[in-house]
């Protein structure tokens, strides 16, 4: 990783920048002091004096133009570059509306600049394209909050599901039902793309609940199916996500009862499936609320195992029935040893704590007889089956309920 605080030293006289220069950096001044000047009629003028504690170079940082002013030190000074880097993964980490918001106060100070003092053109550089364009970045992200605002009501969410099977002989044991968003200008937008934003505008409530309401219902109809075809089977569960911000809300339970009610869905065949970090952010809420869910016969998995760095102190306390073994171990456990140690580590665990383990994105069939010898009874991954529209998962409850790991593999 760049070390973003290298600190930077400067004699009398020397310019950390000049005038029309890019700007790449800011600076905070750590020891010293620093006259900022402007060039009028080929005359420098300082326009301000600069000691410990303050900071100069922000606007050029922030958009990516060239310097309106110099930057000279008058005594050995210290300073502290921020970078351009540090100051974009910052940006990218905050709320999209702060980052709007200070894009457009950055253009009004520029403006005010422009009909104070006009800037020769030259003076003004290109604006940066692509990626680290932060107003795009800023824009776009504000642009999908809107659209996702608009879209629960539009129709355009959907959910896939992803068969989970037993390792032992890939029979299908349930799915997990993951959301896509059919976005009419972008087309399918990745979960990835959209479920932090649906987080931090608070989109995430509507959103969940509507994900709830539409996977128990496909529960139904895909036990219904399993029942025709299979009759006697063990009973078909469904994996569903929720975000840390459901959770306190789902801990309220009066909803998720009547929506459980209302299916005639069998509640322990409902798994909801927290993050580790969701957990270990708060996790007196969280057990609070795992135990009110637990209580109303809901199954609770812990996702993306081994990503979270949780203390496994808080683990016990959770009434947790599985642990999902992360994929990024599961993917590289062929190739890389401390994955496979890994792995078979949160395998033990699992076992040892009782709950039943799922290993994510299998994607080679070498993987299963490993994972098996460690005592993981469940797998997924696109070596089973991609995530199926509601239609493709019927299709397969038919063909892939019965045990598949004999002569005549199908699928
Ligand atoms: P996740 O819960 O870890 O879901 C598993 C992701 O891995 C899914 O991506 C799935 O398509 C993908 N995957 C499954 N098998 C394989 C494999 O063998 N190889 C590889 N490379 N990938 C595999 P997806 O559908 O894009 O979902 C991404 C994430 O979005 C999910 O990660 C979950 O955190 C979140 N998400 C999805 N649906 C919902 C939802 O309804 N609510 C909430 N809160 N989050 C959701
Ligand atoms: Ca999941
Ligand atoms: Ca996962």
């Amino acid at each position: 990783m760049i070390n973003h605080w290298v600190r930077q030293n400067f004699a009398a006289g020397d310019i950390v920048f000049k005038e029309g220069d890019m700007g790449h950096d800011a600076y905070l001044i750590e020891r010293g002091c620093i006259n900022i000047t402007i060039n009028r009629d080929g005359e420098e003028r300082v326009v301000a004096s600069l000691r410990e504690g303050e900071m100069f170079g922000e606007i050029a940082l922030i958009d990516q133009m060239t310097r309106t002013a110099s930057a000279i030190a008058i005594e050995a000074t210290t300073l502290i570059p921020i970078t351009r880097d540090l100051m974009v993964s910052k940006l990218k980490q905050s709320d999209s509306l702060l980052s709007h918001m200070l894009e457009v106060v950055v253009d009004r100070y520029r403006d005010a600049m422009d009909n104070h003092a006009p800037r020769a053109p030259e003076l003004t550089g290109p604006r940066e394209t692509g990626m680290h364009n932060l107003r795009d970045y800023a824009v776009n992200q504000l642009k999908m909050a809107q659209s996702l605002s608009d879209a629960l009501e539009r129709d355009e969410f959907l959910l896939y599901y992803q068969p989970v099977v037993y390792l032992q002989d890939g029979r299908l044991a349930g799915f997990e039902a993951l959301i896509r968003w059919n976005q009419p200008d972008m087309g399918f937008v990745s979960p990835l793309g959209f479920i932090g934003i649906a987080e931090d505008t608070g989109l995430i409530v509507p959103i969940g609940r509507w994900v709830l309401a539409t996977a128990i219902t496909a529960l139904g109809q895909f036990q219904k199916t399993m029942d025709a075809q299979h009759p006697g089977n063990a009973g078909l569960f469904m994996s569903i996500n929720v975000s840390a911000r459901q959770l306190q809300e789902l801990g309220e339970v009066s909803e998720i009862a009547a929506l459980i009610r209302d299916s005639g869905v069998d509640p322990r065949r409902i798994k909801l499936e927290i993050t580790e970090s969701a957990l270990i952010d708060n996790p007196e809420m969280a057990a609070l609320s795992l135990h009110k869910l637990k209580e109303l016969g809901l199954l609770l998995a812990i996702d993306d195992f081994g990503t979270g760095y949780s203390s496994l102190s808080y683990l016990g306390q959770f009434p947790l029935d599985t642990l999902k073994i992360d994929q990024s171990f599961v993917a590289t456990m062929r190739e890389k040893n401390a994955s496979l140690r890994i792995t078979r580590a949160i395998a033990g665990m699992a076992l040892d704590l009782e709950m039943n383990c799922i290993a994510e994105g299998i994607e080679h069939a070498s993987d299963i007889e490993a994972l098996l010898t460690m005592g993981c009874e469940f797998g997924q991954g696109y070596h089973f089956s991609k995530p199926l529209s509601e239609a493709q998962a019927q299709e397969f409850i038919k063909r892939r309920a019965v045990p598949v790991s004999g002569a005549n593999p199908s699928g």
